[in-house]
């Protein structure tokens, strides 16, 4: 981080874990003594790790590509093929990457490669991408893909929504039979929602504890450490790790201590990271007096549903009660919400050039929380990995001229 905002001491914990999960995949890879899925994000992983799979996750893959800045010389390579530049920029540099066998995973881990799948599974209730860009490995790699059909848009998850996902659980936990070699152990699917819920609930306890004036963690700190909540649920090492994270910020809370020197205003970030642009976000706003205490990003892995008593339904309901899976009254609630209890000031939402499925800019949304809240927006032109979208010399005077805007108001 930098001058004007706190680091992490955790980090270390966390790259330590983020090496093991990967060595552990390698291993796998090379020995061919465990099998391996491949899932999305937001996809049945509870299930996969139930059934003995190590579970590798591509879109983790993709944020290091953005993070570290070689996706744009990636993401022509995937065009190459048929890939459109428009399309999700997590896929075309992710499949760029797949074409000319380079990725930040061997030089970052010391791993041999990427971890060839035995199976691929997605869940599209994110978004389509998902789907063509989980098919293209399957045909590349042949190995079967299996996806679970989400409804997109929807408001209340009712009972016919959460039966027809569950419904759809059961049968991926059949045809998986064939793949991992054996059946589904009842008690080991218990155990591992039942670690899967513990880290979620340690990962919200975290970040409300940006509830507090002044916040002791920013978003852009969620973004990093938000790696274990994402690829490694269900396991024991992100209970772990989030419990000595909390412990961390918990202690900054006690103090008072804010992540930024000075906490002037409290922003709130909808959509998706600008990855090539966490740090030089971070340092700027902190300058500004700029605190981003909360993100729809880093609660999209909250799952409050999970219940270890009852694994199949409760996976059905915490994976579609997501955000990007709700229509757009529903998410209009949650971002009211969020801004009452996290006081904030102002709302920053990345358009993002490649993730419609991600962006709330787009039909209205700002316009009619500012209406309903009087707290100002801006909005900002990005790309979660193609920095070919972002200038950041535009986006600094946007910076600069709605501060000014929360400086007249506040
Ligand atoms: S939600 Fe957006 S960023 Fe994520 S895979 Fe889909 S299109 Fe890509």
């Amino acid at each position: 981080m930098n001058f004007h905002t706190l680091p992490i001491k955790s980090i270390n914990s966390l790259k330590q874990i983020m090496r093991q999960y990967y060595r552990e995949l390698d291993s796998a890879n090379i020995k061919k003594d465990k099998k391996i899925a491949w899932c999305t994000s937001q996809g049945p992983v509870e299930l996969l790790r139930a059934m003995g799979f190590l579970v590798y996750f591509p879109e983790n893959h993709a944020a290091m590509l953005g993070t570290s800045r070689k996706a744009m010389d990636l993401i022509p390579h995937a065009n190459a093929i048929g890939y459109s530049p428009d399309i999700c920029s997590y896929l075309t540099s992710d499949i760029g990457s797949y074409l000319i066998k380079q990725t930040p995973l061997c030089y970052t881990y010391g791993i041999s490669g990427i971890p060839e799948p035995d199976v691929i599974v997605y869940n599209n209730n994110q978004c389509r991408d998902v789907q063509e860009w989980f098919q293209f490995y399957a045909h590349q790699y042949k190995v079967p893909v299996f996806g679970i059909r989400t409804p997109r848009g929807i408001g209340p998850v009712n009972r016919e929504v959460i039966n027809y996902i569950t419904k759809q659980l059961k049968s991926l936990a059949k045809d998986l039979t064939s793949i991992s070699g054996k059946s589904l152990n009842h008690d080991t699917f218990c155990e591992v929602v039942s670690l899967s819920r513990k880290a979620s609930d340690l990962w919200k306890k975290i970040l409300y504890m940006a509830i507090n004036r002044p916040s002791p963690i920013s978003f852009f700190d969620t973004c990093i450490h938000i790696g274990p909540a994402v690829v490694l649920r269900g396991t024991n090492s992100a209970i772990q790790y989030y419990k000595e994270l909390f412990k961390e910020i918990k202690k900054r809370k006690d103090n008072n201590i804010g992540v930024i020197k000075s906490e002037k205003f409290r922003l709130y970030w909808d959509g998706m990271p600008i990855w090539g642009k966490i740090r030089w976000f971070s340092e700027t706003l902190s300058i500004m007096g700029a605190s981003v205490v909360s993100s729809t990003y880093a609660h999209s892995w909250i799952f409050d549903a999970l219940d270890p008593d009852n694994p199949f339904e409760s996976m059905a309901i915490a994976y579609t009660e997501l955000f990007t899976v709700r229509d757009e009254p529903s998410k209009e609630d949650f971002l009211m919400e969020m801004i009452g209890k996290f006081m904030i000031d102002g709302i920053i939402f990345h358009n993002s050039r490649t993730c419609s499925n991600c962006t709330n800019s787009h039909y209205g949304m700002p316009q009619r929380v500012t209406r309903k809240t009087g707290i100002p927006y801006l909005v900002i032109d990005g790309d979660l990995n193609d920095l070919r979208c972002f200038s950041q010399e535009q986006t600094l005077t946007n910076l600069e001229a709605f501060i000014e805007i929360l400086e007249q108001k506040y």
